[in-house]
């Protein structure tokens, strides 16, 4: 591969700029140089390996245009892998190809770096200057002890309900290994999916015009646009490059409420399919994912382990992909299932998958997936306690949820952790090992990181509903409706978890604070306030 590259290259430079797009065996153009910035979506890191980790661009220097302003032909893109800021010290470089079949994207699986140390890296294409550079750090080597790891969790970035300064926060929270982002990453919605009430503002408090750009999202072309508008954010920029990203996704990456062959209006799945797997394409052209994930015409394997050192193993789940339908919640509706407990989220592969994986010596697991997991409760009329509701959730799946706990208790573990995002709210509980003993023994913790924006400013004060559901969910310990994430410092000893909130999204220059603290201990799946 390497020799047709280089010779590929002295003919370039032989035949000087207007050469930039000839080549490849694709069509050719004679577009000179890029009169605009081709990197305008910024540059990402993902899935740290201990010998590297995924680098990723788009080549866009319309973003909003038809193909991003690109000719629909392949570009040579280089990149350069550093030990330090000021790449003196470049350790891996190479060349990429930028294809119009991945709407000019270039993910590079950089290997050979070593364990646990940050490296920074960046993009050079012919005829404009470099990109901004990333920074990422190496997972540590396979087995070894770990003094400490520091992963935030965030996701649920609807573009129109607020600013991101939560991305620029974490951009600037120092020494993080990770972002676990569980997903609705997009929202799919036509133009302005909120009320008057959702209107964001700038700083002089004149209205501001972040609605989505189209209608709601359907063709590869459309779910591509749409990904350019929201990476087109400098405050998500920012935060991509401030660390490596452990992509996942939910439903509003392909449609609010889908389960595998099903979109939440009754589509005929053949139709559905063709959807999803415009969306599943578009969603691997812009993630920092591996090959792996690269969608074929059977869908996408989006679970996968990260292991981080002995003292962390990292389950991601997609609890989309293989789900049944969402049961039925009122009389007379079809696009939904009736009945059966036993309904699968998971799927029998990945419900076996997780089960393996669960069998090992890490000093925790970190299950990293979408919806609320945790049962709520509420009160009923005759004063009892209930399992409350939840269609699209685990509490959707209670046969799901079982074999999930049952799992966990076969291979003896008091370490699980669990990662989710969807609710807009924080929450943080436990699982109690019996759905109907919610204040007996648990087999894992929740943390359920809020939304980047998704909602708007919320509230501080706490909500009404919110007191019910803690007054009868012994389980519960925190329920919040600001926006914000989640952080987790992680030692053998002990698992510190910080809320974070944001005072508000919807003017921009919010300002972050530390809601709360909590701390688990990996001998039992129990919350204190630290
Ligand atoms: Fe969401
Ligand atoms: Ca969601």
């Amino acid at each position: 591969m390497m020799s047709p590259h280089i010779d590929r290259r002295r003919l370039l430079a032989a035949a000087g700029g207007m050469a930039l797009f000839a080549g490849f065996g694709s069509v050719s153009a004679a577009t000179p140089k890029f009169r605009r910035y081709p990197f305008s979506l910024g540059v990402a890191s993902g899935d740290p390996w201990p010998d590297g980790f995924v680098i990723w661009t788009r080549l866009a220097p319309d973003p909003l245009a038809e193909h991003g302003g690109m000719p629909m032909v392949a570009v040579p893109v280089c990149w350069e892998v550093s030990e330090d800021a000021r790449f003196t010290r470049i350790v891996r470089s190479g060349e990429a190809v930028a294809r119009p079949e991945f709407a000019h994207a270039v993910h590079v699986e950089v290997d050979g770096l070593r364990p646990h140390r940050p490296y920074w890296y960046r993009f050079r294409v012919d005829g404009a200057e470099a990109s901004t550079a990333g920074t990422a750090r190496t997972a540590p080597a396979a087995g070894v002890g770990v003094d400490r790891l520091r992963i935030a969790v965030a996701g649920c970035q609807a573009y129109p309900h607020g600013w991101y300064d939560a991305w620029h926060h974490l951009s600037e929270e120092a020494g993080l290994d990770a972002v676990f982002h569980y997903g609705d990453y997009i929202y799919e919605t036509a133009g302005h999916p909120g009320a008057p009430h959702l209107q964001v503002r700038d700083a002089a408090g004149g209205i501001v015009d972040r609605s989505h750009f189209g209608d709601e999202i359907y063709s590869l072309d459309d779910y591509r646009r749409r990904y350019a508008q929201y990476k087109g954010d400098r405050q998500l920029q920012a935060a991509h490059a401030a660390a490596a990203f452990v992509m996942s996704f939910d439903d509003h990456e392909v449609d609010n409420d889908w389960a595998s062959a099903f979109d939440q209006d009754g589509t005929p799945p053949e139709a559905f399919a063709l959807r999803r797997f415009a969306a599943m394409q578009a969603w691997y052209e812009h993630m920092p994912v591996r090959r792996a994930q690269l969608p074929g015409p059977c869908g996408i394997v989006m679970h996968r382990r990260l292991d981080f050192g002995a003292l962390l193993r990292m389950h991601v789940l997609d609890t989309r992909s293989y789900r049944d339908d969402q049961s039925c919640t009122q009389p007379g509706q079809t696009a939904c299932r009736t009945g059966d407990a036993e309904a699968t989220i998971l799927g029998d592969a990945q419900r076996a998958w997780l089960d393996r994986g669960l069998r090992n010596k890490a000093g925790w697991n970190l299950i990293a997936q979408q919806v609320f997991a945790m049962p709520l409760y509420e009160t009923a009329g005759d004063g009892t306690r209930k399992l409350r509701a939840g269609p699209d959730s685990w509490s959707g799946y209670p046969g799901a949820r079982k074999q999930l706990v049952r799992s966990i208790c076969r291979h003896d573990l008091t370490n699980v952790v669990i990662a989710t995002g969807d609710a807009h709210i924080h929450a943080v509980g436990t699982i109690p090992v019996r759905d109907d003993e919610p204040d007996g023994p648990a087999a894992a913790t929740e943390f359920l990181a809020t939304s980047i924006t998704s909602g708007g400013d919320g509230s501080s004060v706490p909500l009404k509903r919110h007191e019910a559901l803690l007054a009868a969910s012994p389980n519960v310990a925190l329920l919040n409706d600001q926006r914000g994430y989640q952080i987790h410092d992680i030692t053998a000893e002990a698992w510190h978890a910080d809320v974070k909130v944001m005072d508000r999204v919807q003017t921009p220059g919010g300002s972050l604070d530390t809601l709360a603290r909590f701390v688990v201990t990996p001998d039992k799946a129990r919350l204190d306030l630290s």
